[in-house]
């Protein structure tokens, strides 16, 4: 927690970020260094770092969990995060989930349906209604908003506050919207997860996850989970995850102003049919992104004029942007989400933008020069 290191909860998250998960003792170094180890001379409370973690894993916990003022536990990756909330599944178990979740998510959630371990509700994540039905009804409420690719932000406020059942857990997949524009937690969710791997590292160069929670029980529920899967973070991208969100909220800044400046002039574009963009009055979602988003991010989806394989070709032929998958780095990427196997239903002309920190106007005449007719 924010304060266990430091006594000064008063900071932002913006100092947070930068001043977080540092051991100011006199003659440490400012930054913990990556520890390469898995085991520790004994006796001591450290024993074995899939069960204990290391000093840079306490730092990046402690520097994550101070983001949402809960308790953070790191994973090897977003996924192996995700899996322990879904492992936690009694057999029978009812989960609500939304229509087009991130695809390793729909994968987990698809494969303990086939296996007859779960029933699942798959639900408009703007149906409001539903999932206040799924919040008394359900074991298991997952979220995941803005959601990939479509951007659909979901009714935090109303929905994690409303009445729930005894044995609801309410997770919500925060990628998108990164610890900086919306805070789940003080909304009434028990889990915050986030791919870490995305903006808070925010370099595209390591893999990391997250998941965040005040429940002292559920904290110790995840690390016992985690401790049995072996799903723990190297030492190397611990350190990494680290280096990369001490600039999150910068990157964050820049890559979200860009975004809105962008979505703007793209929704003028001859050659583009529709912009999906939280911040952009004509997305469904607006009004409610607007009541507890303090920013609308950095990703967006387009569609172009004329069929899948033109929007593939207007992919290829950017110069600037990157023609790759992923998303949340300082460069900006793109790809057309229907060419993904299992992705199919997607609009074919539909391709997801992560927008990142570059000159917008140098972006602006990337696509130009990408988007020309042929
Ligand atoms: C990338 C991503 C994940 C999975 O994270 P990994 O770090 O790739 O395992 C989960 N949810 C969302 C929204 C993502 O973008």
């Amino acid at each position: 927690m924010r304060e266990s290191t430091t006594g000064t909860p008063d900071w932002t998250t913006d100092t947070w970020l930068i001043a977080g998960g540092r051991d100011r003792t006199p003659g440490e170094p400012l930054n913990v260094p990556p520890v390469f180890a898995s085991n520790f001379y004994l006796p001591d409370d450290r024993l074995y770092s899939r069960s204990d973690g290391t000093p840079t894993t306490d730092a990046l916990e402690d520097l994550l969990g101070g983001l949402e003022d809960g308790r953070a536990l790191a994973f090897a990756s977003g996924m192996a995060a995700a899996a322990v909330i879904f492992q936690r599944l009694h057999v029978g178990a009812t989960i609500a989930v939304p229509e087009d979740p991130y695809h390793g998510v729909a994968g987990i959630v698809a494969e303990g349906e086939a296996q007859g371990r779960w029933t699942v509700r798959r639900l408009d994540q703007a149906d409001t209604p539903a999932w206040l039905d799924a919040m008394r009804e359900c074991d298991l409420v997952w979220l995941e908003t803005p959601e990939n690719p479509l951007m659909t932000v979901a009714d935090l406020p109303v929905i994690c506050g409303a009445p729930r059942g005894d044995m609801t857990l309410v997770a919500v997949d925060s990628t998108f919207a990164t610890p900086l524009n919306q805070r789940p937690l003080d909304l009434g969710a028990d889990v915050v997860m986030h791919s870490a791997t995305k903006f808070i590292g925010g370099h595209s160069d390591l893999l990391a996850g997250v998941l965040i929670t005040r429940s002292a029980e559920l904290h110790d529920e995840f690390h016992h989970r985690r401790l049995l899967h072996g799903a723990t973070i190297g030492a190397m991208e611990a350190f990494l995850t680290i280096r990369g969100a001490r600039t999150m909220s910068l990157r964050v800044e820049r890559a979200q102003a860009n975004a809105m400046e962008l979505a703007q002039r793209l929704e003028q574009h001859p050659e583009i049919t529709r912009v999906l963009y939280p911040g952009l009055p004509s997305h469904s979602t607006h009004a409610v992104a607007a009541t507890f988003m303090s920013g609308f991010g950095a990703m967006m989806s387009f569609e172009t004029t004329g069929s899948g394989d033109r929007a593939t070709e207007v992919c290829a032929r950017a110069e600037l942007i990157n023609h790759a998958t992923s998303l949340g780095g300082v460069e900006t990427t793109m790809e057309r989400r229907a060419a993904i196997p299992g992705q199919e239903r997607i609009p074919p002309t539909l391709i997801r933008l992560s927008v990142g920190c570059e000159d917008v106007d140098d972006l602006w005449a990337d696509f130009n020069h990408a988007l020309r007719p042929t």
